[in-house]
């Protein structure tokens, strides 16, 4: 049994662990340096470690720090007027949202985010900024530093816009896919409200063409039935017969969200709108509505993005690389 023992332990010695010693050592034995694989790849890292981002403004794509690029996004996207823990909550959605188009979800090809508020996100140059303006939204940036929202330890889809009418929307009612953050909420901005409604109105020649329908009789007759989305806003609506997604006649008809009313009469439509923007994640309106009642920052984004954390630790050197 005692010999037994001893093979077996010289069988480990020479067949297992010998070998596994000698391709471990190698490197090391041959005294040949191997650099380290770099962590930090080319236009990812400033000088100092810190994280930058690729930003397209109009013909050229141009890298810079994170943080400072989240100054400009923030000067753009919010007026400087708001209440600081508005501006922060702010911050934190910009920054969720560049990491998230530089990772998980790129929406152009070279990557990045470009300065377009349509596409991804406005930006102002912060030298076209007064100073204390400046200075207040510096603040908001740097109190939040590296803070991003997660959920289930992915960065979310960190959606926002200006005025939500009273309550936002489900992602799946405007983009078609649900996301268990992104549902409908009430929003607070009653305050907003006249700056929150606005009302186009066409000849019925001008809104039949816009849909590109052939429309006749009374315009009164011509809107027949609505569906409405969780978050308040029209869903389809059949007008002359054909069934439009409120989507696509927002597009259609030029208007500032899906949240709307079509009142017609003999001289032409009128249609309201509550709300401007897509309406899906962070009412900014709702967010200063929020700060001037005294919530905080993370309270407001606990609020719009429902079940996520704000998270601190998250690598963002690491993520961006
Ligand atoms: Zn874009």
């Amino acid at each position: 049994m005692k010999q037994k023992g001893r093979e077996l332990a010289l069988a480990l010695v020479f067949g297992l662990l010998l070998p596994m010693l000698m391709v471990h050592g190698a490197g090391n034995l041959a005294g040949v340096y191997v650099p380290p694989a770099p962590t930090d790849p080319p236009g990812t890292t400033g000088p100092a470690g810190a994280p930058e981002v690729r930003v397209r403004m109009e013909e050229e794509t141009v890298t810079m720090d994170l943080e400072e690029y989240l100054v400009g996004v923030v000067l753009g996207e919010m007026p400087a007027s708001f209440e600081p823990e508005a501006l922060k909550a702010q911050a934190v959605v910009a920054r969720t949202y560049t990491l998230r188009r530089h990772t998980t979800a790129p929406k152009h090809p070279e990557g990045g985010v470009c300065t377009d508020p349509a596409c991804c996100q406005a930006w102002r140059d912060p030298a076209e900024c007064d100073s204390e303006n400046l200075e207040k939204v510096r603040r908001a940036v740097l109190d939040t530093a590296g803070l991003v929202l997660t959920y289930e330890g992915a960065l979310i889809e960190a959606t926002y816009f200006a005025s939500s009418g009273g309550r936002t929307e489900d992602a799946v009612a405007v983009w078609g896919s649900d996301l268990p953050y992104l549902q409908a909420v009430d929003s607070p901005e009653e305050a907003y409200a006249d700056r929150d409604m606005a009302t186009v109105t066409m000849t019925a020649a001008e809104f039949s063409d816009a849909l590109g329908l052939t429309l006749s009789g009374s315009p009164g007759s011509w809107v027949r039935s609505v569906t409405y989305t969780n978050g308040g806003g029209v869903e389809t609506m059949d007008i002359g017969g054909h069934v439009f997604r409120g989507t696509e006649l927002r597009s259609l008809l030029g208007l500032r969200s899906t949240a709307f009313v079509i009142s017609a009469s003999a001289d032409g439509v009128t249609v309201t709108t509550r709300g401007h923007g897509h309406r899906v994640g962070m009412s900014q309106y709702g967010a200063q509505a929020m700060a001037l009642d005294g919530s905080t920052f993370d309270e407001i984004l606990a609020h719009y993005y429902r079940g996520t954390i704000l998270e601190e630790s998250i690598d963002i050197v690491g993520l961006l690389g």
